[in-house]
């Protein structure tokens, strides 16, 4: 290569690198125009509120681009159940079983999470399982806050359909995420909570009861609490 074709290449290099930076930029902006070419942050929340049946969510989530997760992961991870389920179970992120599958909870922690329902004396069809952040993060690292807040509006519209009476909030992140962003769930576990007029019930995550079974005890007393408070039969 000349020098002087050299010297452009480089240069258009640089151009490209910097279009890129200035776009990326662009769009991980608050108020940045989003995909649909919405405000990502008003016109994006007005454009959910018009939203009536959680078919229509559904279709809007699986062509999001709000955030940088949709460029590394396989697809959107919507969530899935009983469409006016009482019980909701709210995870992190999806994780890779559940992104290869598209489907929330579907690895050993989802096993985990059927079995505590069974336990419970429903199935995973009478409630609705879904995550506060529907992609999955790169190597399954925890959602950032940034990430958190922009898939937020997929989890608020589920719940404003769904109408749930309670939501087990499952997991440190999930619980950061809903109801206070220094929440420790070793602490605020077992307790009630709200977040938009919704009962809330933190406990841990499956994964972690995978990580140490002592934790099962106490998450099957919060999920007794949450069947009582639900009007359920409460297994002895
Ligand atoms: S994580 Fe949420 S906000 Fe980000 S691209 Fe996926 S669906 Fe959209």
């Amino acid at each position: 290569m000349r020098p002087r074709d050299e010297e452009q290449f480089q240069q258009q290099g640089l151009d490209f690198a910097r279009e890129h930076d200035e776009s990326k930029a662009e769009m991980l902006r608050p108020g940045a125009k989003d995909a649909m070419g919405a405000h990502a942050d008003s016109g994006q929340s007005r454009l959910l509120d018009d939203l009536d049946t959680i078919d229509a969510l559904r279709e809007v989530a699986l062509d999001c681009r709000r955030c940088h997760l949709r460029a590394t992961c396989k697809g959107v991870v919507f969530g899935e159940g009983k469409p006016d389920a009482d019980l909701v179970f709210v995870g992190e992120a999806p994780g890779a079983d559940e992104d290869r599958l598209g489907r929330p909870f579907v690895g050993r922690a989802g096993k985990l999470l059927d079995r505590i329902i069974a336990a419970a004396g429903l199935q995973r069809n009478l409630v609705y399982i879904t995550n506060i952040v529907k992609c999955r993060p790169p190597e399954n690292r925890t959602p950032s806050e940034f990430e958190r807040d922009r898939c937020m509006p997929y989890l608020r519209t589920q719940m404003r359909l769904i109408r749930p009476k309670i939501l087990v909030s499952m997991g440190a992140a999930a619980t950061q995420g809903l109801i206070d962003a220094d929440a420790r769930i070793t602490r605020m576990r077992g307790t009630w909570q709200e977040w938009n007029g919704i009962r809330v019930m933190p406990t841990f995550h499956p994964a972690a009861l995978l990580r140490d079974p002592r934790k099962k005890a106490p998450v099957w007393e919060d999920i007794k609490m949450v069947l009582e408070a639900a009007g359920y039969e409460v297994p002895s």
